[in-house]
């Protein structure tokens, strides 16, 4: 049989996928030949228009995921709209920085709630749908470079990236035999509001940027491809992997 990147007739949903890496995935998934539900807080106008331009369909879903409110209508409002839900998109997430010293409980919180809870919350309610129906399907999560290494001043983004790598590798024991294949992908250094802060001290920019092999912060496009694939049929037999793109920043 060929090899099928091809995701055309498959409804995909992508969480926080109004701004860069969910934006920059919910893209390439349209490409690709996926209807694509756009899920998250704020306006979705941007990415409606560049899916769009990408010759696809695409669905905006109002919710929060700071609670567990919008888990079951995420899906139904999905399934209302094309008949189906195939893949899901864990990429929502938050970051909160101070030193482990003084970090609050609210930090805490704030930061597990969506990174961690509400992703595991949606999967089941994703997952639990496609074995009623007796479908297969694909969970994509974004975890992080901080799901392998402890960094600073991030405490509960640490514990939330990393516990999302263990995660993605039960859930992944628990579905392979039905057809659901759970994987994350690990983004480096990349180009969004998540790393502003980042990016505006030069001595953090610096220091980043020389222990990335490929000598660039990723730009979100450069996210696409490991989502396809993870999506397609091409990783039919890639169950619980945590796949770094990171410019090769791991392998220093
Ligand atoms: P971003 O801040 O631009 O996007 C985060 C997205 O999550 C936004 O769409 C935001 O609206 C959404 N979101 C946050 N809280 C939400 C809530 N309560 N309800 C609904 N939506 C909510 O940052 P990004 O870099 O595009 O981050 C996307 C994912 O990639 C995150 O999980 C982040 O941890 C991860 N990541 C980013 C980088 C990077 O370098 N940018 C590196 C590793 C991992």
């Amino acid at each position: 049989m060929p090899i099928s990147f091809d995701l055309t007739g498959k409804t995909a949903i992508v969480t926080g996928a109004n701004t860069g890496l969910g934006q920059a995935i919910s893209v390439a998934l349209a490409q690709a030949g996926a209807d694509v539900a756009l899920v998250g807080r704020s306006s979705m106008a941007e990415t409606e228009t560049a899916v769009s331009a990408a010759g696809g369909r695409s669905l905006s879903i109002q919710a929060d995921l700071s609670s567990l409110e919008p888990v079951d209508r995420i899906i139904s409002e999905t399934v209302a709209w094309t008949g189906r839900a195939d893949i899901l998109v864990n990429n929502a997430g938050i970051i909160r920085r101070a030193d482990a010293i003084d970090f609050s409980e609210a930090d805490w919180d704030a930061v597990m709630d969506v990174n961690l809870k509400t992703v595991f919350f949606l999967s089941q309610a994703f997952a639990r749908r496609l074995i009623t129906e007796g479908k297969g399907g694909k969970i994509v999560n974004i975890a992080s470079l901080l799901s392998f290494q402890g960094g600073i001043r991030i405490p509960s983004y640490t514990a939330s990236k990393s516990g999302l790598a263990g995660l993605t590798r039960l859930l992944a024991c628990e579905w392979a035999a039905k057809g659901i294949n759970v994987n994350a992908i690990a983004p480096g250094y990349f180009t969004t509001n998540n790393t502003e802060a980042l990016r505006d001290d030069p001595d953090r920019n610096a220091a980043i940027l020389s222990r990335i092999p490929a000598g660039h912060w990723g730009q979100p496009e450069e996210l696409g491809g490991a989502a396809v694939f993870l999506a397609s049929p091409a990783s039919d037999y890639v169950h619980g992997v945590v796949l770094p793109v990171d410019g090769g920043w791991l392998a220093r």
